[in-house]
């Protein structure tokens, strides 16, 4: 689960990390009086969605020479002027994708005089099991094209569990940062706290970008951008009461009231399947025999009646897809309560396109008989490939 930069920023703060003040407008008519609480002179304005880029992102119909997403005002009245134009548009950023994200909350901030940026994140390094930091000179708004064109301006190493960490990190981080006299002192400090956060709240990542030294020569945090690993928010209340529903995809959420482990995809073969390493194979077998699957679903082992009939419901209610395939290997999972579900599910919504349905293993035979008997247009498959095959050629002909 992402959050936005003002919710980061406070939870920043609330570890002791520099941040500056700012003042979440979410209502045009509040924008004036926000901007007023801040001292200025200069008040910067910042689209608040779940994506990086804002500073050279564009907004839907934006008028010629229009700013982006991160604006600078030097004034109360023209900071609540660019909040009021940033409000209800739609930002599109190298990260939101074509479709772009609607702003409903802009951040006004008072400015900071700069005079480096600098790129740090801590994240979970797969390779390693451990938490890494992730530092460079080159922080601002370009970090991409550093990490393709200069990787080696990218410093990057992990932290042992056992230790936690240590002020030689940070020390190591002052220096892969060029800081001087008192700056490594703040750095091995921020990182202190940084590190801190991350394992307390269970993040997955949390990227400061850019990490500035200001014109007076102290460290702050000029922007945030953090993620939290959903399977801990159960002992996050706090951090779950930051979730932004509208930031999200209405399947993965409407999915995620079920407990479903289902992610949006951009292809036209809607899968269900249980198992996530079942799911994996059965989108990679869509796309060998030349089409695309529209997501990944594992309805998992314990699935009820209820449960598929609702992630059924997901996977139509996208209109991509142009046929279903329906691939159960039943352990746990039982193949009639599958077959229950998709009957159920298929009466209560109907059936548009092509349905695939390949059961196996424990119950398969009320589960086929269940199928049978429903009168649904459905096109049997022994197996696998077999499954993909047919639903492949029903969808391309
Ligand atoms: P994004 O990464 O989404 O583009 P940032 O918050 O990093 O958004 O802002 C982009 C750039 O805008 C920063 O690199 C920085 O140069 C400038 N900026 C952002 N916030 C402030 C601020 N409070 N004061 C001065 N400049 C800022
Ligand atoms: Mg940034």
């Amino acid at each position: 689960m992402n959050i936005h930069e003002y919710q980061a920023k406070a939870l920043l703060r609330s570890y002791g990390a520099p941040v500056s003040d700012g003042q979440i407008v979410t209502r045009a008519e509040e924008a004036k009086t926000a901007a007023g609480k801040l001292d200025g002179p200069v008040w910067v304005v910042k689209a608040q969605i779940h994506a990086g880029g804002r500073g050279k992102g564009r907004f839907a119909e934006a008028e010629a020479g229009e700013k982006g997403g991160v604006r600078l005002t030097r004034s109360v009245s023209e900071a609540a002027e660019e909040a009021r134009k940033m409000l209800g548009r739609t930002l599109v950023t190298h990260q939101t994708g074509p479709a772009g994200k609607q702003v409903g909350r802009v951040y006004i901030e008072e400015g900071s005089g700069i005079a480096r940026e600098l790129y740090l994140a801590l994240l979970v390094d797969r390779q390693t099991s451990r938490v890494a930091f992730v530092c460079s000179t080159e922080g601002g708004m370009d970090i991409e094209e550093v990490a393709a064109a200069t990787p080696g301006k990218i410093l990057s190493f992990s932290v042992d569990p056992v230790t936690g960490y240590q002020p030689y990190h940070g020390r190591r981080i002052a220096f892969a940062l060029e800081l001087e006299g008192q700056q490594v002192k703040q750095c091995v400090r921020l990182m202190g706290q940084l590190y801190k956060l991350f394992m307390e709240k269970d993040c997955e990542m949390l990227e400061i970008n850019p990490l500035i030294v200001t014109d007076v020569g102290d460290l702050k945090c000029l922007d945030a951008k953090m993620g939290f690993d959903s399977n801990a928010l159960y002992r996050h209340e706090d951090i779950l009461a930051l979730r932004d529903e509208s930031e999200e995809d209405p399947k993965e959420l409407q999915a995620s009231r079920y407990d479903l482990n289902y992610i949006a995809l951009e292809g036209e073969i809607g899968c269900m399947v249980n198992g996530a390493g079942l799911a994996m194979a059965t989108m990679d077998i869509i796309k060998l025999y030349g089409a695309e699957p529209a997501n990944f679903l594992d309805v998992g082992g314990g699935a009820t009646k209820e449960k598929v009939t609702e992630a059924f419901k997901i996977i139509t209610s996208d209109e991509n897809v142009k046929g279903i395939l329906v691939n159960i290997f039943g352990g746990i999972m039982r193949c009639d309560v599958i077959a229950e579900g998709v009957v159920a599910a298929v009466k209560e919504v109907g059936l548009q396109v092509p349905l695939v349905v390949r059961l196996e293993g424990t119950n398969v035979e009320k589960g086929k008989a269940i199928i049978n008997d429903s009168g649904l247009n459905v096109i049997a498959a022994d197996n696998l490939s077999d499954a993909a095959e047919k639903i492949v050629k029903a969808v391309k002909g």
